[in-house]
């Protein structure tokens, strides 16, 4: 079989009778297990998935199918699902089963999605190369010995070497969109509270969201219009109406434009990506758009305020991990205070004990209104200037990462070198803002390169409209 890019492909085939569910789906197993060295997987579902396949393919027979049906996924290890394993990457929940389905995942099932396995990701998904994983690196399928990026590593490899069609991540602030940039895939982060975060390990809850990872912008449009929408068991996620992604692909509008320039002078940013972007800008005008460069100049607060806030809630959400509740627990311990220390010692990995011990500290009697409640502060002040940018353009667009995926090993012996890499995707994350990762060709080695496009809250529509044109 050749690797499909989209839904509606599969489904031709399907129609036509010249491939079935269960085909398509041991062809996938097939080119899982024939690339294991890329680590993106950390539990394939054989069973259950080829129990669905079987099921959805009778469906299809009879005309009764959803609308994913034919799409096989893969999810991200840190969203939960029914009676199956799921890890975080970390040791703190190794073995430990959910007794319930994620809303997302409930809702890919019912529209007949087959579901293929857990990914490999940064451990609480915190990184951005995959290699804080307690399972490993995933490795970039063009390249073996570098990263795949992350915290989604793993979701964006699986679409990237054809071990499924399409795969959900979680972006916190970049997640989706960096990995999805490293292997020239399209990565999807729609607004904060578009997505239910029901039965999503939380890692800064007011910035996670659940987010795509697909070849083509028609999955990518058909996957939020299933996952998006009301839920009653997170109240954070917004009542707006869910448009029909689907249909509005390819308006041919023509959209405002603006170029955040100072991503582009940044002395971070990599040549031949800014030659790419500048190229990408020519096309657009070319398509019709207008194109302004306006200026960002809150670009070296963003990290900052991005890490100090993040950590703090890392620190709260994580601190359910006792050894007592769920997941790892030391067995050495002589009382209730060993037993916490020593097995949060040895269930986290370096990282995430990293963030605890920093999102302690800006939380502290002391340190809080100096760190934490300026935070919040910049945070307003950068949403607000975005918001702004907003009411007069259309879109605003910049770089993914300031670099193409570097060597694995390259960038860990410095945590704040890795940390400044999300300086251009933390921006929607601060601001909650929907943005999207669509890929320009490769560079002269070979590697992926990447454009970013964000818009206002709630108009995942126009970017969904403006990249299926751009890409065409
Ligand atoms: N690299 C960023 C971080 O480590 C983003 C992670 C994410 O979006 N989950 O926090």
């Amino acid at each position: 079989m050749k690797k499909f890019n989209s839904l509606k492909e599969i489904r031709t085939l399907i129609d036509q009778k010249k491939t079935s569910l269960p085909d398509l789906l041991e062809y996938y197993f097939n080119q899982i297990s024939a690339k294991q060295q890329l680590n993106a997987f950390n539990e394939v579902f054989f069973a259950s998935a080829r129990a669905q396949a079987v099921e959805v393919q009778k469906k299809l027979d009879l005309g009764t199918a959803g609308k994913l049906a034919g799409m096989v996924i893969g999810i991200k290890d840190n969203i939960c699902y029914t009676n199956h394993r799921v890890s975080a990457s970390s040791k703190m929940l190794d073995g430990f089963v959910s007794p319930y389905s994620a809303t997302v995942v409930q809702r890919l099932l019912s529209e007949d999605a087959v579901i293929i396995g857990r990914l490999n990701c940064d451990e609480f998904a915190m990184g951005g190369s995959n290699e804080t994983s307690y399972f490993g690196p995933v490795k970039n399928a063009l390249d073996e010995e570098r990263v795949s990026g992350g915290s989604s590593g793993g979701s964006a490899v699986a679409v990237q070497a054809d071990f499924c069609l399409a795969a959900l991540g979680t972006d916190t602030g970049g997640s989706v969109r960096q990995p999805a940039a490293f292997c020239g895939c399209i990565g999807m982060k729609p607004t904060y509270g578009r997505i239910s975060r029901y039965g999503v390990i939380a890692y800064a809850s007011s910035f996670d969201q659940v987010g795509t990872i697909t070849s083509s912008i028609s999955d990518a449009a058909l996957l939020l219009e299933v996952l998006a929408g009301a839920d009653e068991h997170d109240s954070t996620v917004s009542k707006e109406v869910v448009p029909v992604y689907s249909a509005l692909a390819d308006s041919g509008k023509k959209y405002k434009i603006a170029v955040l320039k100072e991503t582009l002078e940044s002395e971070v940013l990599d040549p031949e990506i800014k030659i790419a972007i500048l190229a990408a800008i020519e096309k657009l005008k070319v398509q019709g758009h207008t194109v302004d460069y306006v200026s960002f100049d809150l670009l070296a607060y963003l990290v900052p305020t991005y890490y100090v806030l993040t950590t703090a809630e890392a620190s709260s959400n994580l601190s359910r991990y006792d050894g007592v509740h769920f997941g790892y627990r030391n067995t050495e311990a002589t009382n209730l205070n060993s037993l916490y220390k020593l097995s949060r010692s040895e269930g986290f990995g370096e990282e995430v004990k990293r963030r605890i011990l920093l999102g302690t500290f800006v939380l502290s009697a002391g340190y809080y209104d100096a760190y934490y409640q300026k935070a919040q502060k910049v945070r307003r002040l950068i949403s607000e200037k975005t918001t702004a940018l907003l009411q007069e353009y259309d879109i605003l667009l910049s770089p993914v990462a300031p670099t193409p995926p570097f060597k694995i090993g390259e960038n860990t012996a410095d945590p704040l070198v890795m940390y400044m890499a999300d300086i251009y995707t933390v921006l929607a994350s601060l601001s909650g803002i929907p943005a999207i990762a669509i890929p320009l060709g490769n560079n002269t080695e070979g590697l992926p390169l990447s454009l970013q496009m964000m818009t206002g809250s709630f108009k995942e529509e126009v970017l969904f409209s403006l990249s299926d044109t751009f890409l065409n």
